[in-house]
C-alpha cells in the first residue's frame, strides 16, 4: 500500500463524494489532509472528525480567503505537497432555458477555481521543486451530452487548462495530471432521472455507475510516486462508457 506519511494534502469540495473518497484514501495512508467545503457543515464536520482531515470552510470564489487558507497551510506545515482540484457543480439545462448567471457560476466553481488554488499553491511547490496536482474534470468534457452546455464547456476547458499548467510546472519538478470521471455514484448523480440513468448504464461497459473510491483511488496513483513520470495526461475512470461505441 502506498504510503503518504509526511505529506500534506490539500482537496476542494472534499466533504461529499469524489472529493471525500479522496480525502479518506490519503489520511488512511498517512497524509494530513486539509479539505475545502462550501456550505454543508454537518458533511463537513462528520468527515473532519471520522478522518482526522482538517476543514476550511472556503468557497471557490474569494482570492484573497484563498490564499489566506494557503498561508496558514504552509506556515503550520511549512509545505503543500498535494492539490486536488475536486470541487465541481453542474446547473443543467438547455441553452434556451439557461440563464447567464447558471453559465458563469458553473464556469467560477469548476475552471476559476482550479485556477485559483493552483495560482495560491504554486509558489511553495516550486520553491520546493516538487508537488503533484490533479483535476477532477468529466466525461462531459469529452463528449457531448445534452443540457450540459455550461458543465461540458467547463470540464473540456479544465483538461485544456490542466495540460497547459502541466507545461508549466514540469519543469520545475511539479506533475499535473487530470482524472476524467464517468457516471459515478454521488449526491450529483442522485438527481438524475431514472429514464436518462438507465440509458446512461446501458451505454457503460460494466453496466455499473462508478464508485467515489474508484476515482480516488487513480487520484492517489497519480499524486504518488508510482507515477513519478507520468505529467500532463488525461486519464479516463468511466467503466468502459468512452472507450468503444455501445
Ligand atoms: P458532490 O457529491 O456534489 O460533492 C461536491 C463537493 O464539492 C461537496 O463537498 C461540496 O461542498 C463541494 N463544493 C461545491 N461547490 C463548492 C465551492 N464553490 N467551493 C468549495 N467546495 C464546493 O460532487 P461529486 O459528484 O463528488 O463531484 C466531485 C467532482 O467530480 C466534481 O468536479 C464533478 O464535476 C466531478 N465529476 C462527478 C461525476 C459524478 O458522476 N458524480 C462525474 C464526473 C465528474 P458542500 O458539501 O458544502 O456542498
Amino acid at each position: 500500500m502506498v504510503r503518504f506519511d509526511g505529506k500534506i494534502a490539500l482537496v476542494t469540495g472534499g466533504s461529499r463524494g469524489i472529493g471525500k473518497a479522496c480525502v479518506e484514501d490519503l489520511a488512511a495512508r498517512g497524509a494530513k489532509v486539509y479539505f475545502t467545503y462550501n456550505k454543508n457543515d454537518v458533511a463537513a464536520d462528520a468527515l473532519a472528525m471520522s478522518s482526522g482531515a482538517i476543514k476550511c470552510k472556503v468557497s471557490q470564489t474569494d482570492d484573497l480567503l484563498i490564499d489566506e487558507t494557503v498561508q496558514e497551510i504552509i506556515a503550520d506545515n511549512s509545505k503543500i505537497d498535494f492539490l486536488v482540484n475536486n470541487a465541481g457543480i453542474t446547473a443543467d439545462q438547455y441553452i434556451m432555458m439557461m440563464p447567464i448567471e447558471d453559465w458563469v457560476k458553473v464556469f467560477d466553481t469548476n475552471v476559476s477555481g482550479a485556477f485559483r488554488w493552483s495560482k495560491a499553491v504554486c509558489k511553495s511547490m516550486m520553491n520546493a521543486r516538487s508537488g503533484a496536482i490533479v483535476n477532477v474534470a468529466s466525461v462531459s468534457g469529452l463528449l457531448g451530452i445534452a443540457g450540459q452546455t455550461n458543465y461540458a464547456a467547463s470540464k473540456g476547458a479544465l483538461i485544456a487548462f490542466s495540460r497547459a499548467l502541466a507545461a508549466e510546472f514540469g519543469p520545475r519538478g511539479i506533475r499535473v495530471n487530470t482524472v476524467v470521471p464517468g457516471f459515478i455514484e454521488t449526491d450529483m448523480t442522485a438527481k438524475m432521472p431514472r429514464q436518462i440513468k438507465q440509458q446512461n448504464l446501458d451505454r457503460i461497459l460494466l453496466r455499473r455507475f462508478g464508485k467515489s473510491v474508484e476515482v480516488a483511488r487513480t487520484v492517489t496513483f497519480l499524486l504518488s510516486d508510482d507515477a513519478s513520470y507520468i505529467a500532463g495526461q488525461t486519464i479516463v475512470v468511466d467503466g468502459g462508457l468512452t472507450g468503444t461505441v455501445a
